[in-house]
């Protein structure tokens, strides 16, 4: 059974030596004998990094924030899916395919509550298990939360969405395509700028890292100025947008992936918030779970799973590659959602 700890607190960016991947012997037959009341043994199967980890990965006594830290010397633990191996939950039976917060080994002892959901959802169609932590899992949750609910889209508008050819941005793009608006997108390479347009059917991009001089390229891909910025990475992204949003627009603050290292960029053009009377709503999307998952799952039923909705993932193979799938991932070696397969 080999497992991934959270060795040691990164300085600046994640590197292979702030994780142990360790093996042990397991011992499914003890393992099974072992498990108390409401707990449940799986056999994991699928494991999501997410930029939000990086996060986690800070000191037991540092500043506080939405998640707990890791624990040093414990494992990881995020979004996986697993199949039920032994259950003494009422919930749950052999065989189970089921998705939750899962620490990050090969067989893992959960208690039922730690469980989102099973995967054989009566009158779903059987669809690949993954899915579940993909586009019908949080990060198309994260991108329906903050373009619908927090952006209040109009047919028409100009919607600009960084990192987005990532997780998270595909899908934003996407749902802003099928509610009428102009979709412009940013990303960090030439290939990914390019399936933006083609696959995703974006109107625009551009590769934040060859127009390095965002403002110039932002104002010719986005002529009517920015209604909705769905904000993924902060720093001279952001600090561009605002000279260039519309009065009265919205910016759903997602996520400051560009800042997660600790790079502390200075914004110069905060003031336009009060001159253009700017909606800025900062957000988790958890927060948001009880009271729009179901309208989520109907929306993406309906349109995601239409057969035109296009989605991209990255899969690496082997818990044992989790640490430099999450390193590569915060470096945008991924496209689409980056997901690891045990
Ligand atoms: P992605 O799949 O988009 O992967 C991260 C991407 O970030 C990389 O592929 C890379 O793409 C981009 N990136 C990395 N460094 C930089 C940088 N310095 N400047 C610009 N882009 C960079 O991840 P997700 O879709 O899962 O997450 C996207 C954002 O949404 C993150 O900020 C994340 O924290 C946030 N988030 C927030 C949630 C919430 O509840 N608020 C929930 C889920 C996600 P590229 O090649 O384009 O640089």
């Amino acid at each position: 059974n080999t497992k991934v700890l959270f060795k040691s607190v990164p300085e600046g960016a994640a590197t292979v030596d702030n994780f142990d991947v360790v093996s042990e012997p397991f011992d499914l037959e003890a393992a099974s004998a072992a498990l108390t009341e409401n707990k449940v043994l799986l056999k994991i199967t699928w494991l999501s990094v997410d930029p939000y980890m990086r996060g986690r990965m800070r000191k037991a006594d540092g500043p506080k924030s939405y998640s707990l830290p890791f624990s040093i010397g414990e494992p990881f633990a995020g979004h996986g899916v697993g199949i039920v191996v032994k259950s003494k939950s009422p919930k749950y039976v052999e065989g189970d395919a089921v998705v939750g917060f899962i620490p990050w080994g090969n067989y893992v002892t959960v208690s039922g509550a730690a469980i989102t959901r099973k995967i054989n959802i009566p009158g779903v169609p059987d669809l690949p298990h993954e899915t579940y932590l993909g586009l019908l899992g949080m990060p198309s949750f994260t991108a329906y939360v903050g373009l619908i609910v927090l952006g209040k889209p109009k047919a028409g508008e100009t919607l600009f969405v960084s990192a987005a050819a990532g997780a998270v941005g595909q899908v934003v793009g996407q749902i802003g395509k099928r509610l009428g608006l102009r979709v412009v997108g940013s990303a960090g390479s030439d290939e990914k700028v390019n399936l933006l347009v083609t696959k995703f059917g974006f109107d625009a991009a551009f590769n934040y890292n060859k127009h390095t001089v965002i403002r110039e390229k932002l104002a010719e891909l986005c002529p009517n100025g920015i209604d909705i910025y769905f904000e993924n990475v902060g720093g001279a992204t952001l600090d561009a947008v605002f000279t260039l949003m519309n009065v009265h627009g919205r910016i759903p603050m997602c996520g400051m992936i560009s800042q997660y290292n600790g790079a502390g960029y200075g914004i110069k053009n905060l003031g336009a918030v009060i001159s253009k009377r700017i909606t800025i709503q900062g957000f988790i999307q958890s927060d948001y779970l009880a009271d729009h998952n179901d309208a989520f799952f109907k929306w993406m039923f309906e349109h995601g799973l239409d057969g035109t909705f296009a989605y991209e993932q990255t899969v690496a193979n082997g818990i044992e590659n989790i640490p430099n799938a999450f390193i590569g991932m915060m470096e945008g070696k991924n496209v689409g959602k980056q997901l690891i397969k045990l």
